[in-house]
C-alpha cells in the first residue's frame, strides 16, 4: 500500500510498503481517514531519533488517527464495520506486569506507532487491537477524533494534577499539548488557566480556548503576574508543557503553598531544579507518560461540547501534499498549531 514513509533523517517518501500485518480474531481493520502531524514525527524526520528510539529503517510515518471500521476480527463484539473510530497508538503486553497494575502506559514493552520500529498509521488501512480501538460519537469529525492523542496528554496531566473546582493552573508552552492541557485543565474544574508564552500569535489562539488569560513571559514577569492576581498566594497547579530548560529553575515560583506541578512537556537534556523552592511549599510534583485509560473520556468530553479542539486544528493537507505537511510543520508559523492529512476517502 502507498504510505509515508521515513527512510532516514530528512528523507520523507510517499511508496508503496508492506506494513506486514494480518487480522487476528481480536483486532478490526481501519480505513484511515485523518492523521495529525505530531512534535515526535516531527522530530524524527529531523533528527532521526528521540532518546534511546533511532530510525534505523524505513518507518511509516503518523500516530494520532481517525477512521472507518473496514472489517471485525470474529470475537470482536463492541466495534462493526462501518463504525467511525479513533486509535490508541500504544499497545502494551496485556500481561505484564505494569498493565496488570493498571499502568499500561508504562510498560516497556509497549509497541507505539512511529516510534522505531513501530510502523505508524499514515496509510490507507491499518490492522489494530479492537480494545484500543474506540468509536467516535456522530458529532465529532474524523479531524476532531484524530486530536484525542494529542487530547489525551493534556486529559492525564489534568488527572495527575489532581484538580479541584475553582482551581487556578499555570500552563508554560502555547504549543499543541499546552494547548490541550489548557482545555483539559478547564474541564477538569479550573476556574482560569494563565498561559505563559514568548510568541504573542500563540498567546492570541489561546485567549480563544476559555477563561484563558495570556502572558507574554519576555516582558512581564509570571511570579509577579500570579502573585497579582491571587492576593500574593499563587497559583494551585503548574503545568510545564513548553520542555525548555530555561523554565525549570524558577518553575516553583508562582505556585502556591500546597500546589501541584506537572511535568508534561519533554526537555531534550536533562534539567535541574531548585529543590528547596519546592519544598518551602510542600509542592507536589507529577509527571506523565503519554497516558492510560483517557480515550473514553476524551471522547465523551467532545461529545457533550465540554471541549472544542476545532480551534486547534489549523492547517489541512491532502495525502499526496504529506511531505509538504512535514516541511510547513518543520517551520510552523507561529499562528498554527496543528497541521493534519486526510487520506482520499
Ligand atoms: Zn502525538
Amino acid at each position: 500500500m502507498q504510505a509515508v514513509v521515513l527512510e532516514a533523517k530528512h528523507d520523507i517518501k510517499i511508496r508503496d510498503i508492506d506494513p506486514g500485518e494480518k487480522l487476528s480474531p481480536r483486532d478490526v481493520r481501519i480505513r484511515i481517514h485523518t492523521v495529525g502531524v505530531c512534535g515526535s514525527d516531527v522530530h524524527y524526520y529531523t533528527h532521526g531519533r528521540i532518546g534511546p528510539f533511532v530510525v534505523e529503517k524505513p518507518m511509516i510515518l503518523g500516530h494520532e488517527a481517525s477512521g472507518t471500521v473496514l472489517e471485525v476480527g470474529r470475537d470482536v463484539k463492541h466495534l462493526k464495520t462501518g463504525d467511525r473510530v479513533t486509535m490508541e497508538p500504544g499497545i502494551p503486553d496485556p500481561n505484564s506486569k505494569a498493565s496488570r497494575l493498571g499502568m499500561y502506559n508504562l510498560d516497556p514493552a509497549v509497541r507505539f506507532w512511529a516510534t522505531p520500529p513501530i510502523h505508524g498509521v499514515l496509510r490507507p488501512e491499518v490492522i489494530h487491537p479492537a480494545d484500543f480501538t474506540f468509536k467516535v460519537p456522530d458529532n465529532v469529525s474524523f479531524a476532531e477524533a484524530a486530536m484525542v492523542e494529542p487530547l489525551a496528554v493534556g486529559m492525564h496531566a489534568a488527572t495527575k494534577a489532581k484538580v479541584k473546582p475553582g482551581d487556578l493552573a499555570v500552563v508554560i508552552g502555547a504549543g499543541p499539548i499546552g494547548m490541550v492541557t489548557a482545555l483539559a485543565a478547564l474541564a477538569a474544574g479550573c476556574s482560569r488557566v494563565v498561559m505563559a508564552d514568548i510568541v504573542d500569535e500563540k498567546l492570541a489562539l489561546a485567549a480563544t480556548l476559555g477563561p484563558v488569560t495570556p502572558v507574554n513571559v519576555k516582558n512581564k514577569n509570571l511570579k509577579q503576574f500570579v502573585s497579582d492576581m491571587t492576593e500574593g498566594w499563587g497559583a494551585d497547579v503548574i503545568f510545564e508543557c513548553s520542555g525548555s530548560p530555561r523554565v525549570a529553575p524558577t518553575l516553583f515560583d508562582p505556585l502556591a503553598p500546597g500546589g501541584t506541578v506537572v511535568w508534561v512537556g519533554m526537555p531534550v537534556e536533562p534539567v535541574s531544579f531548585d529543590i528547596v523552592a519546592a519544598q518551602v511549599k510542600e509542592a507536589r510534583i507529577e509527571t506523565v507518560f503519554r497516558y492510560a485509560h483517557v480515550y473514553p473520556r476524551a471522547l465523551a468530553l467532545l461529545g457533550s461540547g465540554q471541549i472544542n479542539v476545532k480551534p486547534l486544528i489549523t492547517d489541512t493537507f491532502p495525502f499526496e501534499k504529506s511531505k509538504e505537511a512535514f516541511d510547513f510543520a518543520v517551520k510552523m508559523p507561529p499562528t498554527s498549531v496543528k497541521a493534519q492529512i486526510e487520506l482520499p476517502a
